[in-house]
């Protein structure tokens, strides 16, 4: 078969472009390796920009969340022993929104399949790409259910399947370049079966590494603990998970942490990478396929937002009316933004990390920034700007 458009991936990134494309009446195929119960359980992601949600609000894709997401005005640092509010809100009159991504990803797929009718295949395996340079790109893929290869021919192939997948690599040597930067940081990613233990996200900058407290919902709260990156999640049994947790979250005044079973625990490096362009002949990437940003700043699914709600109205405005001014400029309006955050991630690493560098001159230096933040109603609002994102692009 034919299809106009073939994605590959179906995370935020590949699902919102699915749903947009679907929307313009546009027929498209996603393939994903993994099965449909396994991407609506997959925890990652909790925070959402205000802009992010106004986006797929407008395409008709944020009412679950719009129900069911809470809304967060603060957040809280600690350092020195001390608790420090900041009032984003108040500041600036944004929101942030905490909607675990695996709910986001349920809703989409929901969506994507049940109401507008689009195509998807789960379990696939060994997804190759052919000729995506010339004009008839084709994608092939071995079918779970017969074990042969299928060959699907299109127009375009959307690249959505984040940062282990293989859309990547199709692009042929010297087309595109890749920027890397790595902190040389590890973060343990927990969650834990637990109400969260403050009403906001927390920020612990120690000597002994950083902590973040991030809630997820009612009973499931993410817990981050700063360690080597090679470090193997075996290493960290629970009651170490939980002395750690209370001494570099510990401050005056600071509500007891809410313990509970550990449900995940793994090691993720902190390193970020930027392909850039994001394009090659009729290969778009979107999403971590592109660009990866630790998650120090929340923000890789809002960038893979960003990307899908571009790359789907692009696609859409070629293919139903033939005008290409939005897949000419793609690259380049991603970028913009990917770089922005890149460079804020930077910037909060050296706060979250500096502390505990060993490093006397750079933990002086953080808490300095830090103490602006608090100090300066200039730089409180210049922080809270970058940390709540820029407004959806239409
Ligand atoms: P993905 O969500 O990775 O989706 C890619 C899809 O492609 C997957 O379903 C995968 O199974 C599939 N796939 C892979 N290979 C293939 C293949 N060869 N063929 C077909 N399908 C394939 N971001 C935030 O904005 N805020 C946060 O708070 C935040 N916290 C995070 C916490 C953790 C622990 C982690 C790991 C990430 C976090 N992120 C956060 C980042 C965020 O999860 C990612 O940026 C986001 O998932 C990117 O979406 P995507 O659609 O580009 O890729």
């Amino acid at each position: 078969r034919r299809f106009p458009v073939v994605i590959v991936g179906a995370g935020p990134a590949g699902l919102t472009v699915g749903n947009i494309l679907r929307a313009a009446s546009v027929d498209c195929l996603v393939l994903e390796t993994e099965s449909r119960a396994f991407i609506e359980q997959r925890p990652r992601a909790g925070v959402l920009e205000e802009g992010a949600v106004r986006g797929l609000e407008r395409r008709g894709l944020a009412d679950t969340l719009l129900r069911r997401a809470q809304r967060h005005t603060e957040c809280e640092f600690r350092f020195d022993g001390r608790r420090h509010r900041f009032a984003y809100t108040e500041l600036t009159g944004v929101h942030h929104w905490v909607y675990p991504q695996q709910f986001l990803v349920t809703d989409l797929v929901r969506e994507y399949a049940d109401v507008r009718g689009g195509e998807i295949r789960f379990g696939v395996r060994d997804v190759e790409l052919h000729d995506v340079d010339g004009d008839h790109p084709s994608v092939s893929y071995v079918c779970p259910e017969t074990g042969r290869r299928e060959v699907v021919r299109c127009d375009f192939v959307a690249g959505c399947d984040g940062a282990r997948g293989v859309t990547r690599d199709a692009i042929p040597a010297g087309r595109t370049r890749t920027s890397r930067g790595d902190y040389g940081i590890g973060w343990l990613a927990l969650l834990v079966e637990a109400p969260p233990s403050a009403d906001s996200v927390v920020f612990g900058m120690h000597p002994r590494g950083f902590a973040g407290h991030m809630p997820r919902s009612a009973d499931v709260t993410r817990y981050y603990l700063q360690c080597p990156p090679d470090d193997d999640p075996e290493n960290w049994p629970e009651d170490r998970v939980w002395a750690e947790l209370r001494e570099r979250l510990g401050a005056d005044g600071a509500p007891p942490l809410t313990e509970g079973r550990l449900i995940e625990k793994r090691v993720l490096e902190m390193h970020n990478y930027v392909v850039e362009p994001m394009v090659s002949g009729r290969l778009l990437l979107a999403g971590d396929a592109a660009h990866l940003t630790a998650p120090i700043a929340a923000k890789g699914m809002n960038l893979a937002l960003h990307d899908a709600f571009l790359l789907g109205d692009a696609l859409a405005a070629h293919l139903t009316k033939g005008d290409s001014t939005g897949l000419d400029g793609y690259s380049a309006a991603c970028l913009e933004r990917v770089w922005d955050y890149q460079e804020f991630s930077h910037w909060l690493s050296e706060v979250y990390h500096g502390v505990s560098s060993g490093d006397p001159y750079r933990a002086g230096t953080t808490l300095a920034r830090l103490r602006r933040v608090f100090a300066s109603p200039v730089a409180a609002r210049a922080f809270a700007e970058q940390y709540l994102g820029q407004p959806a692009t239409r």
